[in-house]
């Protein structure tokens, strides 16, 4: 891509009203803007990253055997009247009336569609357990959207639903899916911790939430230090045990580890997940028939990512100074491709030559015709991987400087060899 013929505003200085580093860097470095309170456009270079999270998500997801669909954003209320959530749910739940005056509302979460999907086609225990998952606009009308796309109202989610005969082969589901979102974020360069949860709205009887580790979270979480160890090891059984918890779960009183066990820190949710038993599929009338004939009520769970903040997460996670550090698998393109010489002709053909020859998906080809200074503080802003700057050594000496936007580390080769270090296959 051309940056000359790409959609890219950045901002060079810090908006104001944006507290923290990931809400100043997404407006900064052109992935969002802000249509009102909450509400954000996806600019080109932010939907990349919105897709690049899409698809890691996707893979995992389908790996352990879920299957994708894609549910409506608007709901009617009556489902929910159904399920008995309509009246608890609140003021976050946006409600809408059609032309003919029928009750409808913007899905804060899809549990009602979900279950009403699949009740009148599975009716045996043979279908079991079925997953089924989407990825799909949400809208809760937050009483605080803050932190940019990390606290929004409308914002992106991939919900997972399981469907199960009984309770033991519900909660191998739940542990699938704990080790699956384990995968997601450890392909994300991230270090989740499963925290033991309420169960909030969405009800039941067991649930994880997940965070990172962040200074700027807006959770407290209390856990024993082994975690880490944990993790390494994938031990689901041992991971979903330990303690773990957030904000007012946490009792000091009652903590069963000692004080020089635990650890405490700040952190970001971005992943929760639930087995609540029949707590939708009695009321909305979802049974199978067992082995033995009998008509049950199947046991479910539901599995959330918070797509669009994971955006937000991962800047937290991985920034400098200077701007957004994107993790190789997360960046919008691999690399940023410089010609600070945009007015010499074998500069030019050089930029060129180096572009043409890599993916052009894969790389973003500064050749604006601005400072040197304007064109290094944007590209490091934007945070790709890798830098290939063609200057005046390029075209005296065939030399082009490479940088890894993480380590700051510069090295000097001769195009060919740069062209062959970026090469696919
Ligand atoms: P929170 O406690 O942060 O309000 P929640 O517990 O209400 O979140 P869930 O219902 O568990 O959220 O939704 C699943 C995931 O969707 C969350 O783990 C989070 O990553 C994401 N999410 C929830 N609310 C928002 C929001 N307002 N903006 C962006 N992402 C959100
Ligand atoms: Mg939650």
């Amino acid at each position: 891509m051309h940056l000359s013929q790409y959609y890219l505003p950045t901002l060079k200085e810090k908006p104001a009203n944006a507290q923290i580093i990931s809400h100043q860097y997404s407006l900064r470095a052109g992935l969002v803007k802000q249509v009102v309170s909450g509400i954000y456009t996806w600019l080109p270079l932010g939907l990349k990253v919105i897709r690049n999270i899409e698809n890691i998500i996707r893979d995992e997801m389908n790996k352990s055997g879920a299957v994708e669909t894609l549910m409506p954003c608007i709901q009617p209320a009556d489902l929910w009247r159904e399920s008995g959530r309509y009246d608890d749910y609140g003021e976050e739940m946006l409600r809408i009336n059609d032309r003919h005056k029928n009750d409808m509302l913007f899905g804060p979460t899809h549990e009602e569609v979900a279950t009403d999907l699949i009740r009148d086609v599975v009716k045996s225990y043979k279908d079991l357990p079925l997953y089924l998952y989407q990825i799909q606009w949400k809208f809760r009308d937050e009483i605080r959207p803050r932190f940019g796309v990390m606290r929004g109202r409308e914002f992106l989610m991939k919900d997972a639903y399981s469907f199960d005969l009984d309770y033991e082969s519900a909660i191998n589901s739940y542990d699938l899916m704990y080790k699956t979102y384990i995968k997601i974020f450890k392909r994300m360069g991230l270090t989740p911790i499963g925290v033991r949860a309420d169960t909030g709205p969405i009800g039941g009887n067991l649930s994880h939430e997940f965070h990172i580790l962040a200074s700027t979270g807006e959770s407290t979480l209390y856990y024993d230090n082994k975690f880490s160890e944990l993790l390494e090891s994938e031990d689901i059984e041992s991971l979903k045990n330990i303690y773990a918890v957030a904000d007012d779960m946490h009792d000091s009183n009652t903590c069963p580890i000692s004080e020089g066990q635990l650890s405490t820190s700040k952190g970001i949710e971005i992943g929760h997940i639930f087995y609540f038993g029949d707590k939708y599929s009695k009321p909305m009338n979802a049974k199978v028939a067992s082995q033995d004939g009998k008509s049950v009520d199947m046991h479910m769970g539901s599995y959330g990512i918070g797509v669009s903040r994971l955006v937000g997460a991962i800047i937290e996670a991985f920034h400098d100074d200077k701007g957004i550090i994107w993790p190789e698998n997360i960046a919008p393109f691999k690399i940023g491709l410089i010609n600070l010489q945009t007015r010499a002709a074998e500069c030019v053909e050089i930029a060129n030559k180096i572009y043409n020859a890599l993916e052009s998906d894969e790389i973003l080809y500064d050749d604006a015709e601005e400072s040197v200074g304007v064109k290094f503080a944007r590209m490091d802003l934007i945070g790709l991987p890798w830098q290939i700057i063609v200057g005046k050594k390029s075209a005296n000496e065939g030399i082009v400087e490479v940088k890894n936007r993480a380590t700051g580390k510069v090295e000097e080769m001769q195009i060919e060899e740069a062209i062959n270090r970026f090469s696919i296959g």
